[in-house]
């Protein structure tokens, strides 16, 4: 666990609260476009990450056959360092696809390679640009968010400053509410930044434009919060309310993790398939700090083409919400 960050703060400190997306319009959500009702506890929207391969009516197929209310996606190949590109067909497919299937939250993932922080020039710099073309097209899109891993530095406070300068080259004067920026929570491997909310609420602090947090689950079991004990869930929620207050965990990564807690590796599990198990997992999403979230699990799969892993999850964690009292979701 990194240590308080110093770090200056902002002329400005925006963003602290952004607005849930649920019923509010925007620009993903042409009119006539109504929302799907919620239909699992406390508000949430749960779903997985889809692929865009095969194009829109295909992702909303899949996204149909597995019961979602939410989705996530990259907006392009996400190993490689090529521009984000939609042909105006392939945008005006997915907003009627997204319309006709209840206009669902969209959150976008940025490609893997990106870390701002990165001591070596080329990849900063890259990380940099290909940012600024993501956020773009996340909006051209109308993604509600837009998620950025934090990065990796080998000394953490300099990192930090890197993360935010970084930022502020890459999205100053471009980015706003819709997309909204979320820095995601790492696992605290090697070098990661992020691991604990301390860091990321620096970071935000110190940015002129509204930022938002998605808190992957995983990550955090592997950073040494034990989301398997009431009181490690507690410590989290204190810590997360703490730092970004009410509403500022934007969207949730529910993943089981492989490793134990505190080990800080990496490696999403099935839900019930690693050391939280659902039943701790549904009562962190049981929290009122998380009201309405959307959640997205990003659990092993068989292939783009099987939905038997992912129905198999959300059938786990249905049980393990009617274990806590509450109504099941679909
Ligand atoms: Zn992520
Ligand atoms: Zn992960």
């Amino acid at each position: 666990m990194s240590g308080q960050p110093r770090l200056a703060s902002s002329p400005r400190s925006v963003g602290q609260s952004p607005p849930r997306s649920g019923g509010v319009p925007s620009p993903g959500r042409p009119g006539g476009c109504s929302r799907r009702a919620v239909d699992w506890p406390n508000d949430l929207r749960v779903g997985f990450h889809l692929s865009i391969a095969d194009g829109p009516v295909e992702l909303f197929r899949r996204f149909s056959e597995r019961g979602c209310s939410a989705l996530q996606l990259f907006l392009g190949s996400p190993r490689t360092w090529e521009a984000p590109a939609w042909r105006p067909e392939r945008l005006t497919a997915f907003r009627e696809e997204r319309c006709r299937h209840g206009s669902p939250p969209v959150v976008a993932h940025t490609r893997y390679l990106l870390n701002l922080a990165s001591a070596t020039d080329l990849v900063r710099t890259r990380s940099i640009a290909t940012l600024r073309l993501e956020y773009q097209a996340a909006a051209q899109v109308g993604a509600d968010f837009l998620v950025l891993h934090m990065g990796s530095h080998a000394d953490h406070d300099h990192g930090l400053e890197q993360m935010v300068s970084g930022l502020r080259e890459s999205l100053e004067g471009v980015a706003g509410p819709h997309p909204l920026l979320l820095l995601e929570n790492t696992a605290g491997e090697a070098n990661d930044l992020g691991a604990c909310p301390a860091d990321i609420a620096a970071v935000r602090h110190a940015l002129p434009f509204p930022t938002g947090v998605c808190w992957d689950t995983c990550h955090a079991f592997a950073a040494g919060f034990d989301l398997a004990s009431s009181e490690g869930r507690d410590r989290l929620i204190g810590e997360l309310a703490r730092a970004f207050g009410a509403a500022g965990v934007a969207v949730v990564h529910l993943n089981d993790s492989l490793f134990p807690c505190g080990s800080h590796r990496d490696r999403h599990a099935h839900l019930d398939g690693g050391h939280m198990g659902a039943a701790n997992l549904a009562a962190f999403l049981l929290s009122p700090l998380l009201r309405g979230v959307p959640v997205i699990l990003e659990t092993p799969q068989a292939g783009a083409d099987d939905p038997a892993d992912d129905r198999a999850n959300l059938s786990r964690l249905r049980r393990a919400f009617a274990r806590w009292g509450r109504k099941p979701g679909r």
